[in-house]
């Protein structure tokens, strides 16, 4: 495990005391790479407060406009939910995942998305991830606060720094390095569209099926190598159906 590779991001925290709370989880677990999209108020001073001695990670906390500028460079996303959502994604709990999140920091960079205060991350948000994380609770309230949610996940991976080496894992000297969020967005915009001039894809009723085939790409995670063989065959497709069109 690399912790310079694993960036806890908070999207649109409301409450700068919980940006504190999450600071201060993180350091005493050993995590320093704090991002923020669009928090309602930061720096302030309660969230100063509430980290104590974690107000380092807060000078060095990284605010961005939208949750695309926070991970576009990543190449493993999680994102966190209390409930689960409308189309099923690969669902871990807090451990599980750890050992993912480890796993895959040796080499790429990996972030773990927490959402809103009052309602969490958005289906469009949680399409972004590779897997989602679900810390399990009892069933009469789900919910928990944000940065007791952050210091469960801290937690899982500092078990795993104190454990001995793991065993070989199957993407362990991989060749290529795996694509990044930025890189798969293109692909997906890309794939839209070619599905769209072959008619596979009506715009006017899309249906999930652009979510079905993120959930698909998202599950085998491409390397940059497939990525570009498969932009190849979406850009000679897109040919053919121009050609066919002038006939
Ligand atoms: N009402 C919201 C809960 C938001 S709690 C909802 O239904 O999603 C704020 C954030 O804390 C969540 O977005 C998530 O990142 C994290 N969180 C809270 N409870 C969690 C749980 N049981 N498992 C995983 N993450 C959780």
């Amino acid at each position: 495990m690399n912790p310079d590779n694993i960036r806890i991001v908070l999207v649109h925290t409301t409450h700068p005391g919980n940006i504190g709370g999450v600071a201060r989880a993180m350091k005493n677990m050993g995590l320093h790479r704090l991002y923020l999209v669009a928090p309602a108020s930061f720096p302030n001073e309660q969230a100063n407060r509430r980290a104590v001695s974690a107000d380092d990670l807060l000078d060095g906390a990284i605010v961005t406009d939208t949750l695309e500028e926070a991970i576009g460079d990543c190449q493993f996303v999680v994102g966190t939910s209390a409930r689960e959502r409308r189309i099923p994604w690969p669902l871990l709990d807090a451990r599980q995942c750890a050992a993912r999140v480890a796993e895959a920091s040796a080499a790429e960079q990996v972030a773990v998305v927490f959402g809103r205060e009052d309602r969490g991350l958005t289906n469009e948000e949680l399409k972004q991830c590779n897997l989602h994380l679900n810390i399990p609770t009892s069933s009469e309230y789900s919910s928990l606060n944000l940065g007791m949610a952050v210091q469960i996940v801290a937690y899982e991976l500092r078990m795993l720094r104190a454990a001995p080496e793991k065993p070989a894992v199957e993407t362990e000297n991989w060749d290529t390095p795996f694509a990044s969020r930025e890189n798969m967005e293109r692909f997906y915009t890309h794939l839209e569209e070619t599905l769209i001039d072959i008619d596979f894809l009506d715009p006017a009723a899309p249906r999930q099926l652009m979510s079905r085939l993120r959930r698909l790409y998202g599950r085998v995670r491409l390397d940059e190598m497939e990525l570009n063989i498969l932009r190849g065959i979406l850009t000679e497709t897109q040919k053919w159906v121009e050609r066919d069109s002038k006939d």
